[in-house]
């Protein structure tokens, strides 16, 4: 076993892969760029040194200075994680060339999976099967359309360099294809900086259904079985599960068999996972090889027991596989879903700032959060905006999906817009709990998961209204507070006071009243009892629970009973300020790159019409027409970095029609 190694990546998977090294005795190197100078994984690790700027291209990617701090640090290996230099065969490469052992897989079998088109003519001659499609190199966008019309619509362009779901598009008929190659081979340039495409047809309602593999040096391979990620939002997994629902032992070995033998025709050695989409009939094909760790390796860890790093530490340095095949087996169902700084209600936009406050249920053997933030920390928009991984174990599929509904619940986050609801109302959908996902099925039931607007509970206002009148007497003991003078609230003063909350377009009004030495709200007497951190117990009448509290009165956010709102007091003293900005749209909604403008200044456009696309976290986002108009003048050209709020073009909404 290494004595030290360095891990070439930040964030959750950084920071997993040090906890595994702990338990092992290895000491760890870890490398961060500017903006991550106090991030998780450097606190962690026993020794950390900075890469450079934030931009991965002058930090996380320079793959010689990276080598070049492993062999100042004396570690004997570099762990890539997954991103980054993970799949880069040139990296692999210069690492065998310097003499420090790459945690993965032989370079040669890097770069036969690398490309996905090389790949799929590979694992056609080994007899693995495709999808149709056309994986060939001509790229003339002529040849392309040819091909795409011989394969028949809907057919799927992908980045031959392309992963995460990036690069990918489904073209729906013949006259739109030219448009579609158009953007992904921007997207594949300006994300692997290689446009060379494929074409395949693309399957309705198909499943994602992968082979997690494990090879070592001594000729070993062995399937550690599959993970469904099928439910997955723009090509994008959302939520993982082990075992596949509904695979039965006949399918798995089917699958297990064709993805070792993927596997054993590159010569793989370590940990990787094999990609296939499967229809109803029970048929499956090749979608490619990830010849790394994967995002999703913690539901195969907890359906398994076995923890993946220890096992890619134990291969690369020489060790034969720690079981043998006859003791794999199956014990339970794992599901995993990612928490994304996101906003569901905007698109998804990505949401960044700073953790306020981040409670994650306590880990158990049913509950593990694998995270690279903590309360405090930033969510910048350099990086991907995962805030972390959430995995649940329990004995079937059931029980799991209680499970993560249950630790979604216990979840409390506020300083960033998160997509945790969204997932709750997904985990919790009958077609998830039915285990009929296909990928299709978040987009198609995007309404059914768009956030309800229920009646907000009395009890958020009411722990709002105490929670004010708590800052108030804080205030007046302090001799702080302007409501000393303007209201007098005193102790058996028997007055009461009418306070108006909001919460999203709800507004409701609480009366609050002293009476018999105690508080009332709305009629019963109440009262908050500080217990830890924002925790309080909330006593209400006859009645009592738990709340948390976050963040002031203006904006406060109040988690009961596994629901969350933030609700925000009316101020009578304060001005009311917010204008609606008729502009808001025209601006850049993050920091980002303009990569094409698709109107002259002076077009005429219809609403809705894309009128510019910019890159921002590494996604394209389309600014369209708020309405149908005029494009007066742009504030910006292609190759422009903008920054949030930027102004991007002036746009002239048409003058209602009244002629008739
Ligand atoms: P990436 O490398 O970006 O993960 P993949 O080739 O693995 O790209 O595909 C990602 C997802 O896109 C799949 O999980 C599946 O949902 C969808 N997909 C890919 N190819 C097809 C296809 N031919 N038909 C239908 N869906 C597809």
């Amino acid at each position: 076993m290494f004595k030290k190694i360095l891990i070439a990546n930040r964030g959750e998977i950084a920071c997993r892969i040090i906890d595994s090294c702990r338990r092992l005795s290895v000491r760890t190197v870890a490398v961060y760029s500017e903006a991550d100078a106090a991030a998780r994984h450097v606190r962690m690790a026993d020794e950390a040194f900075c890469v450079g700027p934030a931009a991965s291209s002058e930090s996380y990617l320079r793959g010689e200075r990276l080598i070049e701090m492993a062999q100042r640090a004396g570690a004997e290996a570099i762990h890539p994680g997954y991103g980054f230099l993970s799949e880069n065969e040139a990296f692999a490469q210069a690492c065998h060339d310097a003499g420090v052992i790459f945690i993965g897989p032989p370079v040669e079998a890097i770069r036969a999976m690398g490309a996905k088109s090389a790949a799929k003519r590979l694992m056609d001659e080994a007899g693995v099967p495709l999808v149709p499609g056309y994986h060939g190199d001509d790229q003339d966008a002529e040849r392309l359309q040819a091909e795409a019309d011989r394969i028949g619509y809907p057919a799927i362009i992908k980045a031959s360099a392309g992963g995460g779901g990036k690069g990918m598009r489904v073209v729906r008929s013949a006259d739109a294809f030219a448009e579609e190659l158009a953007s992904c081979q921007r997207e594949a340039r300006a994300s692997f900086g290689d446009d060379h495409v494929l074409i395949e047809k693309y399957l309705e309602r198909p499943r994602h259904i992968e082979i997690q593999i494990f090879a070592d040096q001594h000729g070993h391979t062995v399937s550690l079985f599959e993970r469904d990620c099928s439910a997955q939002r723009r090509h994008q997994k959302v939520v993982e599960e082990a075992p596949a629902p509904g695979i039965d032992e006949a399918q798995r070995a089917r699958m297990g068999e064709a993805a070792c033998n993927a596997a054993r025709a590159v010569d793989y050695v370590g940990a990787g996972t094999v990609e296939f989409i499967a229809d109803d009939s029970g048929a499956f094909y090749f979608m490619e090889m990830n010849t790394r760790l994967q995002v999703e390796h913690p539901v195969t860890e907890m359906i398994t027991g076995f923890d993946l790093v220890e096992w890619q530490l134990r291969v690369a340095s020489g060790e034969p596989l720690p079981r043998e095949p006859s003791a794999l087996a199956i014990d339970g169902h794992a599901i995993e879903v990612r928490l994304y700084a996101e906003d569901p209600a905007r698109g998804f936009l990505p949401s960044i700032g700073r953790l306020a406050h981040f409670v994650a249920p306590p880990a158990s053997a049913h509950v593990r959060l694998d995270s690279g933030v903590e309360q405090g920390d930033e969510i910048t928009p350099h990086y991907d905006p995962m805030i972390a991984k959430l995995i649940v174990w329990d004995v079937d599929r059931a029980a799991a999906v209680e499970r993560m509904l249950s630790a979604l619940a216990d979840l409390q986050i506020v300083g960033v817009r998160h997509n945790g609801d969204f997932l709750a109302r997904l985990i919790d959908h009958d077609v998830f709990r039915a285990g009929k996902v296909d990928t299709g099925l978040i987009e198609r039931e995007m309404e059914t998961l768009a956030p309800a607007s229920p009646d907000v509970p009395a009890v958020f206002f009411h722990a709002a209204a105490l929670a004010l009148l708590a800052d108030e007497r804080a205030r007046v003991a302090t001799g702080a507070s302007p409501w000393a003078a303007v209201d007098g609230w005193r102790l058996n003063a028997r007055q009461h006071r009418t306070l108006v909350f909001t919460a999203g377009d709800q507004e409701r009004e609480i009366r609050v009243a002293y009476a018999d030495d105690a508080l009332h709200v709305d009629g019963e007497r109440a009262a908050l009892e500080p217990s830890e951190g924002a925790r309080y117990r909330l006593i209400y009448g006859a009645s009592q629970q738990d709340v948390s509290l976050v963040g002031p009165a203006a904006a406060r956010h109040v988690f009961a009973a596994g629901a969350h709102y933030e609700i925000a007091w009316r101020d009578p003293l304060a001005e009311a300020g917010a204008v609606d900005d008729p502009q808001a749209e025209l601006t850049a909604p993050m920091p980002g790159t303009i990569v094409a403008i698709n109107h002259d200044a002076g077009a005429h456009v219809e609403a809705g019409t894309p009128i510019l696309v910019m890159e921002a976290m590494k996604m394209e986002l389309t600014i369209k027409a708020p309405a149908s108009g005029t494009v007066v003048r742009y504030d910006c050209a292609v190759g422009d970095q903008v920054g949030e709020g930027a102004e991007l073009f002036e746009f002239e909404a048409d003058a209602p029609d009244t002629s008739a």
